[in-house]
């Protein structure tokens, strides 16, 4: 899940017009940004499902820091208050919000390899509901977040230029534009897994 993340993004900037769209894009995936040197580090892993070929949504990963349920949001608070520094309290929570909304999409997908304290302290249930098991309703969720997403976008865009004003009008369209074709083409790369 890369490109549900985006859409999701992309829907909240229809609404949440102040804080920029590249900074509600890097808070939805900031969990997986925060992954990329544990795992670099190997303290965070990733393993494929037993009894499946590598395809998308075949991995368990042990992810045991950044996506267990207190350390997704011990995340999303520090991410949070420095937005509130740099930005206003308001952006700070809605940022944060964010983060943490990754978590929740997460756990429709992932096979139950989140836990609830970091490090899988104390030997909690993992938790994921596991939708990548079918892995074409696991991407057509991720396709409808992403059409959805662009969709209000554009929208919220088309309603923000006065129509007297063509060139912002077709800049409108252009940006909604590239949000739609940037999220397909990161979810057929994960897909065919040419991504990750
Ligand atoms: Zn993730």
């Amino acid at each position: 899940m890369i490109a549900g993340h985006f859409g999701f993004a992309a829907a909240i900037k229809s609404f949440e017009r102040q804080t920029p769209l590249w900074a509600l894009m890097l808070a939805c995936v900031w969990l997986d940004v925060v992954f990329v040197p544990l795992f670099l580090a190997h303290i965070e892993t990733i393993r494929g499902a037993p009894g499946t070929d590598g395809g998308y949504g075949t991995t368990i990963i042990y992810a045991d820091y950044t996506h267990s349920l207190c350390g997704a949001l011990a995340i999303a608070i520090v991410f949070g208050a420095i937005a509130a520094i740099w930005w206003s309290r308001r952006t700070g929570f809605v940022l944060a919000t964010i983060v943490f909304s990754h978590w929740l999409l997460d756990l429709l997908v992932h096979r139950a390899d989140m836990p609830i304290l970091p490090g899988n302290v104390g030997n909690l249930p993992r938790l994921g509901f596991g939708l990548w098991r079918y892995p074409v309703a696991a991407a057509a969720v991720e396709a409808a977040l992403v059409l959805v997403g662009a969709f209000l976008y554009w929208r919220a865009a088309q309603a923000t230029v006065s129509s007297e004003n063509p060139s912002l009008r077709r800049r409108a369209n252009l940006s909604a534009f590239l949000v739609l074709v940037f999220g397909i083409a990161v979810l057929v790369l994960d897909f065919t897994r040419i991504l990750g």
